[in-house]
């Protein structure tokens, strides 16, 4: 369908906002993006974006912005907690792309996709609280007293989503028993660990469930890491000591193990970490879910990030596809959920002893694992 003239109001500017908002007002749509925060801001530490999201980004002709902030990478290698390589893989899905993943800060991807939208597009200081449904259209009212009635709501407000609450399940996010503690420190402090490569390197101690995702971000002159390890505090954003954060990598390479015993505590996000239940509709004629609001996932296997992005690709095909808004809406959970459903279930499996010579369980496939891939035949 043509989209000219169709109002679309995006609720949250991060990944899946930004992207749907790009995707959709190259297709002719009128869209506005209603986000909370006063100004754009992301928590210091790497994410890849993956061949898949790559391939978006030349379709939307904002490539050229992201790579410039970002480094390639080849591979991914699953390594013991003492740096021995268990197993090494190239990213799935590069030739089906003509591109691989690329390495990014998350405050330089965020920059680099509200950059890439017209002047005004975004407004900050927009805080969500309802949203009525009428059909073909909807209204969404905001903290601010404003309010305004849209031929589309875009529900990205992540996995916390009210948008998700208030129409699709009131069903809480679920605390995965772990904590993530994140930040960037100089590539220097690890000598040696990136001489030879730019791949993604996951060390995992299997009897005490403790894993270290590394993310070279060499063009910042950074890596970034993810320490994520058991834990029953579920407080969202919970106080962690240095000594946790030491015991968290002890008996690993000692250079991993000075770098907790000497990083700057201010600078380390912590989270627990939680996803969602697969939600069981995501639209009605004129509301749509994308991103964490659809379908937060654990972040084992690096696709929350990325399945926001390839939701707003989804969306946008699928509108330009049909030959109405909710017959597009239909059609993008048709496409997406049996994916997204399937990275959900990969990802709150984490990884066990036996599966350490499988660096991508299910991903080989084009954008889609492999049961996913069966199920949209
Ligand atoms: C520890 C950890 C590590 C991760 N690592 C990776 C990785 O390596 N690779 C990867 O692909 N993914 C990773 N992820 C997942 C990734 O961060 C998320 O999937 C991604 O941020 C989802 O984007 P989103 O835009 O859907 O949601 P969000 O990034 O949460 O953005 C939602 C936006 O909506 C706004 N908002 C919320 N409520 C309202 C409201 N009521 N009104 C207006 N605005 C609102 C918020 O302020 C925010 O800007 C990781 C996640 C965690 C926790």
């Amino acid at each position: 369908m043509e989209l000219n003239g169709i109002t679309v109001a995006v609720i949250g500017a991060g990944y899946a906002g930004a992207s749907t908002a790009k995707a959709l007002s190259l297709l002719g749509a009128d869209v506005t993006v209603y986000e909370q925060a006063q100004q754009a801001g992301e928590v210091g530490a790497g994410i890849g974006l993956r061949p898949s999201s790559m391939g978006a980004f030349r379709e939307w002709g904002i490539d050229a912005a992201i790579e410039a902030v970002s480094s390639p990478s080849w591979g991914l290698q699953i390594l013991t907690p003492q740096n021995e390589l268990i197993h090494r893989e190239e990213w799935p899905e590069k030739d089906d792309f003509g591109t691989t993943t690329h390495f990014i800060h998350r405050r330089d991807f965020i920059d680099a996709l509200l950059s890439v939208l017209p002047a005004g597009m975004v407004k900050f200081g927009y805080r969500m609280t309802g949203i009525v449904d009428h059909g073909d259209t909807a209204t969404v009212s905001f903290e601010n007293g404003e309010s305004v009635t849209a031929d589309l709501v875009i529900g990205a407000d992540g996995i916390s989503s009210r948008v998700r609450r208030a129409l699709f399940s009131d069903k809480p996010p679920v605390f995965a028993h772990e904590h993530a503690y994140r930040a960037v420190f100089d590539l220097d402090l690890i000598p040696g660990v990136y001489d030879d490569d730019n791949d993604f390197h996951i060390y995992f101690d299997a009897p005490t469930n403790r894993h270290l995702y590394l993310v070279p971000l060499k063009h910042r002159g950074q890596v970034s890491f993810d320490i994520t390890v058991p834990s029953d505090d579920a407080t969202w954003s919970p106080t962690v000591t240095r000594e946790q954060i030491v015991a968290s990598l002890q008996g690993f390479d000692p250079r991993f193990e000075a770098i907790t015993a000497s990083i700057d505590l201010t600078t380390v996000n912590c989270r627990s970490a939680h996803d969602i239940d697969p939600v069981d509709s995501w639209h009605t004629r004129s509301v749509a879910l994308v991103g964490d609001a659809a379908h937060a996932m654990l972040h084992h296997q690096g696709q929350g990030a990325n399945s926001a992005v390839i939701d707003a690709k989804g969306i946008a095909d699928a509108l330009r596809d049909a030959d109405s808004i909710a017959a597009g809406l239909a059609l993008y959970q048709e496409r997406r959920k049996p994916i997204t459903d399937e990275y959900q279930r990969i990802s709150r499996a984490g990884w066990d002893a036996d599966g350490l010579d499988d660096g991508f369980p299910g991903q080989h496939g084009t954008t889609a694992p492999k049961a996913a891939a069966t199920a949209e035949v």
